[in-house]
């Protein structure tokens, strides 16, 4: 893995934790997409006490940026993959817990576009890559009227039973 930075500003208490081998399938899917958006599902199990606040992603699905228009600026998920992701884990612990998308601006800080398309309870992790080595992550949620998006803070894990 190339110069991969997790950044930080502040958090309300959520925790992504991310299989290693799911963040290199992101950072590459990114750049193998760049100028354009890549996006894709995020796999895993979510606590659902608020107050643990912790989500495992094991591994994710990549996905075909449909969008229509600019797609270096904007992403979209076929919904017939969601609704076939949803049908192939409807009876396994494992469940869709977000969406990844990059930035080919290099920022891994969300746009107007995402925040109008985002849906609280779920995370939104967002690749900066630029055509240099340089790769960004962060972990987003938006609050429940859907008005602003706040950061979670974002750990890569390499324990063996995250591997599926
Ligand atoms: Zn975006």
């Amino acid at each position: 893995m190339r110069e991969l930075q997790i950044e930080h500003t502040r958090d309300r208490g959520e925790h992504l934790e991310i299989a290693s081998t799911a963040v290199a399938k992101m950072t590459a899917h990114a750049r193998h997409e760049y100028p354009a958006e890549c996006c894709g599902v995020l796999l895993g199990t979510r606590n659902c006490e608020p107050e643990d606040g912790l989500t495992s992603v094991v591994s994710v699905i990549p996905a075909v940026n449909v969008a229509t228009g600019d797609r270096s600026r904007r992403f979209a998920i076929a919904p017939e993959l969601l609704l076939q992701v949803h049908k192939s884990f409807a009876s396994s612990p494992i469940d869709v817990v977000g969406f990844y998308h990059s930035h080919p601006t290099g920022s891994a800080i969300p746009s107007r576009s995402d925040r109008e398309a985002a849906w609280p309870g779920v995370s939104y992790v967002i690749v900066g890559v630029e055509a240099g080595p340089k790769t960004v992550l962060r972990s987003w949620r938006v609050s429940e009227d859907g008005a602003r998006f706040y950061e979670e803070s974002v750990g890569i894990s390499t324990r063996q039973e995250l591997r599926r």
